[in-house]
């Protein structure tokens, strides 16, 4: 889906930041950020919350057959992050082959280029993860 590159410009400082949502009830975070906090429901407050991008690896796969856009980057190591607050978030580990990566290591997270095959020259960041040694 294309966007206006007005609404892109307007994202950008979300971008660089890992920004979730809080639930101020139950103390509860939530990445991608949610209007409802499927705990309490609409008794739930929610308000911005800015996770500090660490975290642990949850589980991980080799991706070596690719989504369109990413194929000059397989074979890569996607996992599912466990972030201090508490979220699980997907992404890409950079920086490192499927075997130097083990459950429970410590990453955090970096913004990357993640394509530029936009015909209007847009280049789409995104936050990944790296090892943290
Ligand atoms: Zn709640």
């Amino acid at each position: 889906m294309k966007e206006s590159i007005a609404l892109t410009w307007r994202r950008i400082p979300h971008r660089y930041r890992l920004e979730g949502t809080k639930c101020e009830v139950c103390g509860n975070v939530y990445f991608p950020p949610r209007n409802v906090c499927p705990k309490c429901r609409s008794k739930g407050k929610i308000v911005p919350f800015t996770f500090s991008g660490k975290g642990k690896v949850y589980s991980l796969t080799e991706i070596s057959v690719p989504p369109t856009g990413l194929e000059r980057q397989v074979p890569y190591v996607f996992a599912i992050i466990e972030l201090d607050e508490g979220a699980r978030v997907a992404g890409q580990i950079v920086d490192a082959s499927y075997e130097d990566v083990s459950i429970g290591d410590r990453v955090e997270v970096v913004f990357r280029k993640i394509q530029q095959d936009d015909p209007e020259g847009l280049i789409h960041y995104g936050f990944k993860f790296r090892l943290v040694k």
